[in-house]
């Protein structure tokens, strides 16, 4: 999507340039360029779009998929067993929202009352929740909690059957109550996945924020353009450099500069430019242009193994309903009726419990995936479910740095996974509340068997053992520009780096620490607030 009258080299200054095009940009990009004065750049380094991204089904297509992915993956660690753990990322217009799986989770209140608490004035619950509701639509209507009347369309799937009955039924015998909303007044419980699905198809940010505003012409759009770095005039931000199609251009600012590279790209953009710590830049050839030591730093994910379960009732599980010549009936399902397995989010019924007695909130998320999948989420041919479960605010921290001063090389990511004792903890016991479930008697009755981690692994150390062989992220990585004002938070309460002029950060890797659930929702409310914040500072200069 390129602004066809608006050609690149006319014009290079702009009021505002918005680095990265994904969740949290597209929405920056929009809201900035809504008042035709301001001339708004937008750089994405990936294209404008993938045939894959529009179904939700899509997103086993696009995980491995260079053309739209930068597939990183992380050092191989001690809690890995020594494996390296993929990190696929968004390419193209929207970002990881064109390619995640479209769960839409915001996370808990008091997740953003822990970010204010920390020091960041304005963050709280009650100080977000007016952004979280202008960004979306819900089809479940409108209330204290919920928007009725922003771009981003949210539904409930319609996803009906014997499996999600039973699943519902176990978790009633395991004291899990129904929750019909986890986004509204309270999380816990098990509920359908809410999700950015519409009409059968992908509710990306470039879907919902750039596509609508294709017209502007104070939007210049530039796809296939990677920043390679942030032109700086000493403590002051006054362009980027960027490479498109062959070409090194610079583009200049007359006011700011926001980063939406993401958790992986915007560390990453910051060193290559100077800003992080003084001997790893030297180290590396880069001419420090201003010391910050958390750049990089409290690299935060979810933790989370698979576990596996076969299923004896016939029907019940995609591995069923889609087998062979059924795969037609659910393209037909699909095409018709916008239906079935190909429109459906990853993992269309979660669960937010808590691992024990006396916590004051859910602090283990479940989400079960209905089917069997090899690697590479090709169907298995055996009937059954997958159950994936992990620590939802976990206190191991890694960091991310660039390797080398080229800007094409990826940066080295390494999460230390388990690190802390706490989260190695909760892991298991979320692994023993998804045996609970699975073997009430609702479960049984549809001849439910533990495959994965195996009923011969009881002891807390084998099971443990087993997190370590198998498990990997739900590819929500946050927290390397955290927010803050202590020594290793990079950005302030208004997403300005500290210490430089003009320059803001703005996507997940501003959260001090990980929401409660997947973060898709989260990144979108921080681009929205964001853009007020840049929008206020305009209206007081
Ligand atoms: C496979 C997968 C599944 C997921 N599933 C879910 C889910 O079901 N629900 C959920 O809530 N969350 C999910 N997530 C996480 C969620 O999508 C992300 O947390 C969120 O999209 C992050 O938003 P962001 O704005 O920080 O970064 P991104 O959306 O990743 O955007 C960053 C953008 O910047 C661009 N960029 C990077 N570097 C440069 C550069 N140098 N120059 C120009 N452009 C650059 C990138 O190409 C990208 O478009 C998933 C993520 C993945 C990858």
């Amino acid at each position: 999507m390129s602004q066809a009258d608006f050609e690149t080299s006319d014009i290079d200054t702009y009021d505002y340039i918005v680095v990265g095009a994904g969740s949290a940009g597209s929405v920056v990009a929009n809201r900035l360029s809504a008042n035709p004065r301001h001339k708004v750049l937008l750089l994405e380094a990936g294209p404008a779009s993938n045939p894959w991204t529009s179904i939700p089904i899509g997103f086993a297509k696009l995980i491995e998929n260079p053309k739209a992915n930068w597939l990183y993956s992380a050092e191989p660690e001690a809690n890995t067993n020594g494996r390296s753990i993929p990190v696929p990322r968004g390419k193209l217009l929207g970002g990881s929202s064109s390619i995640n799986g479209l769960v839409f989770v915001r996370g808990q209140s008091q997740d953003f009352d822990t970010w204010a608490q920390m020091g960041n004035k304005g963050w709280s619950y009650e100080s977000v929740l007016p952004h979280f509701k202008s960004i979306e639509s819900y089809d479940g209507g409108e209330d204290e909690f919920r928007g009725r009347n922003g771009p981003l369309r949210v539904t409930d799937p319609d996803e009906t059957g014997p499996l999600y009955e039973a699943l519902f039924e176990a978790a009633g015998q395991v004291n899990i109550p129904h929750n019909p909303d986890y986004n509204g007044a309270t999380q816990e419980g098990i509920s359908m996945s809410q999700a950015t699905i519409s009409n059968g198809r992908r509710m990306s940010t470039a879907q919902c924020f750039l596509e609508p505003i294709r017209g502007r012409r104070n939007l210049n759009i530039v796809t296939d353009a990677l920043t390679e770095a942030l032109v700086l005039d000493g403590k002051r931000c006054v362009g980027v450099r960027y490479s498109v199609r062959g070409a090194t251009l610079e583009a200049r600012v007359n006011r700011e500069v926001i980063v939406s590279a993401g958790t992986i790209n915007s560390p990453q953009l910051l060193e290559l430019s100077g800003i992080g710590q003084p001997e790893r830049l030297q180290g590396l050839g880069v001419d420090v242009q201003h010391a910050l030591a958390g750049v990089g730093e409290n690299l935060r994910d979810h933790y989370a193994p698979r576990t596996r379960w076969t299923i004896t009732a016939p029907g019940v599980t995609y591995n069923d309903k889609a087998r062979g010549a059924k795969l037609v009936m659910q393209a037909m399902k699909y095409f018709f009726f916008h239906k079935g397995m190909m429109g459906i989010p990853a993992a269309p019924i979660r669960a937010f419990v808590r691992s024990r007695e006396g916590l004051e909130a859910p602090d283990v998320l479940l989400g079960w995936v209905p089917m069997l999948y090899e690697p590479g989420y090709k169907l298995s041919k055996t009937p059954g479910v997958t159950c994936y479960a992990h620590a939802m605010r976990p206190d191991s921290t890694g960091h991310i740095h660039i390797s080398s001063a080229d800007p094409k090389a990826p940066p080295t990511i390494n999460f230390n996974f388990l690190s802390s004792s706490t989260d190695a903890d909760i892991t298991v016991r979320a692994v023993r509340i998804v045996r609970d479930l699975m073997t009430a008697p609702a479960m049984a009755a549809l001849g439910t068997k533990e495959l994965l981690p195996g009923e011969s692994l009881t002891t807390d150390d084998e099971i443990l053992a087993w997190i370590k062989e198998v498990a990997e992220t739900t590819y929500h990585p946050v927290g390397t520009c955290k927010m803050g004002p202590d020594p290793l938070a990079v950005v302030d309460d208004q997403l300005k780096v500290h210490g430089i002029e003009g320059l803001r950060v703005a996507d997940a890797s501003i959260m001090p620490t990980l929401t409660s659930g997947n973060t898709n929702a989260p990144s979108i409310m921080i681009g929205e607030k964001a853009a007020s914040m840049v929008l206020a500072s305009a209206s007081q200069a």
